[in-house]
């Protein structure tokens, strides 16, 4: 029993199991009492997505017809990243559960006719929307608030409402994000359509890890820049410094990487990507790509400097854009403080996910009070 305990507080604690049990021991144990699951056990439904690396797909178990119709999960075919990806998923499920989508299997599928391989994943279905999904009708942010409380507000609508609604987002976002650091993984690919709404748990989760970093092994070390998406990914483009050599074997990683992450601040690519969506949310005529890569054009031109940017564009502003800054300006300006802590040229003058939850700007207490209030 002793042992056993052990072994679960290893498995369970993030930030203590070191990658290298994780790989070569635990992993197998759990796989002896985990069910596993092969192609032929899986109905596919409707097509959720389809990107260079693989397609997403609605489905259920091919045994539990009550489940059938709806589809009650979720899988991915993906070509050889797959395989990170599983990696990704299997460890946030065990360090970080609620960070991420609930992940349940992944295997390698080699019987498809072409003779090629293909990589499946298997997640629950957490919800019909996005973040991006939401972030684009034109009721945002009132349709995120009537999703958390789960009934419709009757209270005055208001920058005041709006900026509580932006609050709860950005919590749940930053606290999803720090799970994910705190167990040595970058996303790399932090964006409004990778943020699922979790019906069940009523919270936004991350959702895509097929680009993700985990520094504390050193799998994916080496950042594949082309996986990344231009329009949200900070200016550094690489997470680790080009002098960093290039992966080191397991062993030396395990040993090297918090000495690398301290040196570098990997995590703070997604601080950047983060920011840009607060932004989004506070403006919304940056929320269409084309706006928001003309945004990226002049945040660039004026050095990354979000106070600089302001200056050029508040004098010309139209009244929802200064609708925007009077939503950030709100209680001393707290909004926007965290906002330009988070959007910075330098990745170590970035706040950390953690420290962002800390900020004043999370003092109030955001939806929940909204609800109390009635
Ligand atoms: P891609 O590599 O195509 O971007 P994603 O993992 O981002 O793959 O999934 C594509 C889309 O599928 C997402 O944008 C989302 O709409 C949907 N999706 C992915 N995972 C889930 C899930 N667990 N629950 C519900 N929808 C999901
Ligand atoms: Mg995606």
């Amino acid at each position: 029993a002793l042992a056993l305990g052990a072994v679960s507080y290893l498995w369970a604690t993030p930030g203590v199991a070191p990658g290298f049990w994780d790989m070569f021991v635990l992993a197998f144990v759990e796989r002896l009492f985990r069910p596993t699951y092969r192609k032929d056990d899986f109905v596919l439904g409707k097509k959720l997505g389809e990107g260079a690396f693989g397609v997403v797909y609605r489905a259920s178990l091919a045994k539990k017809p009550s489940s059938k119709k709806a589809g009650d999960l979720v899988l991915k075919k993906a070509t050889e990243y797959g395989a990170v990806e599983i990696w990704m998923n299997e460890r946030a499920r065990r360090a970080c559960a609620n960070s991420c989508a609930d992940f349940v299997y992944g295997f390698l599928e080699t019987s498809s006719k072409k003779g090629g391989e293909e990589y499946w994943l298997i997640w629950r279905f957490e919800g019909e929307a996005t973040l991006s999904d939401l972030m684009l009708s034109k009721d945002f942010p009132y349709n995120v608030e009537a999703m958390i409380l789960g009934e419709d507000e009757n209270l005055p609508k208001g920058l005041e409402r709006e900026n509580r609604i932006i609050q709860t987002i950005m919590r749940q976002l930053l606290f999803a994000l720090d799970g994910l650091h705190s167990t040595g993984i970058v996303h790399r690919d932090i964006k409004p359509q990778n943020i699922i709404f979790s019906e069940g748990s009523r919270t936004f989760k991350i959702i895509d890890l097929g680009a993700a970093a985990d520094l504390r092994v050193g799998i994916n070390y080496i950042p594949k820049e082309f996986l990344l998406d231009p329009r949200y990914t900070a200016p550094e483009q690489y997470i680790m410094s080009t002098q960093t050599p290039s992966a080191p074997s397991v062993p030396v990683a395990t040993a090297l990487s918090p000495v690398l992450w301290q040196l570098n601040l990997p995590d703070r690519f997604d601080i950047y990507s983060s920011g840009l969506i607060f932004l989004q949310m506070a403006f919304p005529a940056l929320r269409t790509d084309s706006s928001l890569i003309q945004f990226n054009r002049q945040l660039k031109r004026c050095d990354y400097d979000l106070v600089a940017w302001r200056k050029t564009v508040e004098p010309r502003a139209n009244n929802e854009l200064r609708r925007g800054f009077e939503l950030l300006d709100l209680d001393e300006g707290i909004g926007w403080e965290l906002l330009t802590s988070m959007v910075r040229y330098k990745a170590r003058k970035r706040t950390s996910a953690k420290a962002a939850l800390a900020h004043p700007y999370f003092d109030r207490e955001g939806l929940l009070a909204l609800s109390f209030m009635q």
